[in-house]
């Protein structure tokens, strides 16, 4: 089974039916121009816990205790896929001592991870992984080839710093933390040429200032002009819009209006996308998870933001995150994660009239899928291309053909692997030549991106370097838009 199914699904009031804004519209200082400074970098590479699912039988201060140099262990059955921690290269040293089978991944930095005692490697000397990918299979079992000294089913696992001391990973975890949902970083743009090549991330400015801005989240689309309409989660939690024009030139960040005020919008989530007729389609995750649509014309004008209701109700849609896709005969659909974490698509007719949200189940299951994140895109034949961080941030494919029918969804691999790639955010981009390009927010917060051909198949994974620096960069939110020229437009919430 592809998609993990918590429970059936059930209809899904929004928290509240506050309206968006909230507060005075008073600006003054740094919160005047509402997008913060770039916060400092992290101090390492990016780690996850692959294994919090799985009891500690053995803690880092009781392999001290019995003389080990340090370490962690996991009970978990024998064969159990071992998910890389953070993104690196996998090398395999067979029977090493009461190690056993122990595989080293070297990530960033001059950082290593070891998990020890396997039953067996899955990947040559060398492979690059991302976070998530599966580097071998657990073993443990006494006087299993592989054990070491190992007397039953676990994986152990520790770190090891630059300097070649072994470090607790659940530590090195606490002292680089992933910045929870909701936090700000700086906004980066860059363009990726029909030729294949890229810009380069660049900063991009904030709301009334020369500096470079702060965003929750981003959102990009591109209009028949050949124009990108930025929209932006600010660090203040404001609505703003801007244009990056066919030749290049930005108009400066503008708040957009919540509903029934001329104060801004407040929200969490933005997404907008571009239509044949010059109109843009803007969707809102609101401060008070409510998802709000509005439309901007071809002119420039905005229409008033209306809720859209949810599944089988007439009150409000809630949800956690919002995409949506401009269909070549200027339909659009919109894709959501529910309040339930259901997924959930709908159809734009080009008259305005919406059909009803309908459930997007899983494979092989009447129930609806889940997941964390969702993004959706147009190709010339009229298909929408869905790409969804499903349960455990599993990333699956399907195609929403212009008939309306659905193929399956199928996991995408990550870097290395064929087990699906995990990732914290997901964007596509339709292009005019019937490619799509997929960019993603790995486990390991790395940025990453592939291209699937107008024959389906798809290229691998590559990471794209941050800003002056052949590293990863790292980010929190992606957004990606095509061109008619087909170009890309991608914005990144950074690190
Ligand atoms: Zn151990």
């Amino acid at each position: 089974m592809y998609l993990r199914v918590r429970r059936p699904y059930r209809a899904r009031m929004p928290v509240t039916r506050r309206t968006l804004i909230r507060g005075a519209a008073a600006v003054t200082g740094l919160s005047a121009g509402g997008l913060l400074l770039p916060a400092p970098a992290f101090a390492g590479p990016a780690i996850y816990n692959p294994f919090a699912g799985y009891p500690i039988t053995d803690g880092w201060q009781e392999h001290l205790a019995r003389g080990s140099l340090g370490g962690i262990d996991f009970a978990m059955p024998v064969g159990t896929g071992l998910p890389a921690c953070g993104a690196g290269t996998v090398t395999n040293t067979p029977f090493n001592g009461t190690g056993g089978h122990t595989v080293t991944i070297s990530h960033a930095e001059g950082y290593r991870s070891q998990y020890l005692h396997l039953s067996q490697f899955l990947l040559a000397n060398g492979t690059g992984v991302g976070a998530g990918a599966i580097v071998g299979l657990s073993g443990g079992a006494a006087g299993a080839p592989g054990s070491g000294s190992s007397t039953g089913p676990h994986v152990h696992w520790h770190m090891i710093n630059p300097a070649g001391v072994r470090i607790n990973p659940l530590e090195y975890i606490a002292n680089n933390p992933a910045p929870p949902a909701g936090t700000s970083g700086p906004m980066y743009h860059q363009l990726r040429a029909a030729s294949g090549s890229w810009t380069g991330f660049r900063p991009l400015n904030g709301f009334q200032t020369s500096l470079p801005g702060n965003a929750k989240d981003m959102a990009v689309a591109g209009l028949p002009d050949g124009s990108a309409q930025v929209a932006i989660i600010g660090a203040d939690d404001r609505l703003y819009h801007r244009v990056r024009q066919a030749n290049g030139t930005w108009t400066e960040f503008q708040p957009l209006n919540g509903m029934g005020t001329t104060s801004p919008a407040q929200g969490k989530r933005v997404a907008i996308c571009g239509l044949p007729n010059g109109s843009a389609q803007l969707v809102l995750v609101g401060a008070d998870d409510t998802v709000y649509h509005r439309v901007r014309q071809a002119n420039g004008a905005w229409t008033e933001f209306g809720r859209l209701n949810g599944f089988g109700t007439t009150t409000p849609a809630g949800a956690r995150d919002v995409a949506i896709s401009g269909q070549p005969d200027n339909t659009a659909q919109v894709l959501i994660v529910g309040m339930d974490n259901g997924i959930y698509h709908r159809l734009r007719q080009t008259s305005g009239v919406w059909t009803e949200f309908q459930p997007l189940n899983g494979n092989g299951t009447g129930a609806t899928a889940q997941g964390s994140a969702v993004a959706i895109a147009a190709l010339p034949d009229g298909s929408a291309q869905v790409v969804i961080a499903g349960g455990g941030g599993q990333l699956h494919h399907r195609v929403r053909l212009a008939s309306g029918s659905w193929t399956p969804f199928a996991p995408l691999n990550g870097v290395g692997t064929t087990s699906p790639a995990v990732a914290k955010d997901v964007t596509i981009a339709g292009l005019p030549n019937g490619t799509a390009q997929v960019v993603i927010v790995g486990a390991d917060d790395a940025i990453y991106h592939r291209v699937r051909a107008g024959n389906g198949s798809w290229t691998e994974f590559n990471s794209l370097p941050g800003q002056g620096t052949t590293t990863p960069a790292r980010g929190s939110r992606v957004a990606l838009a095509g061109l008619p020229d087909n170009s890309t437009q991608l914005v990144l919430v950074g690190r």
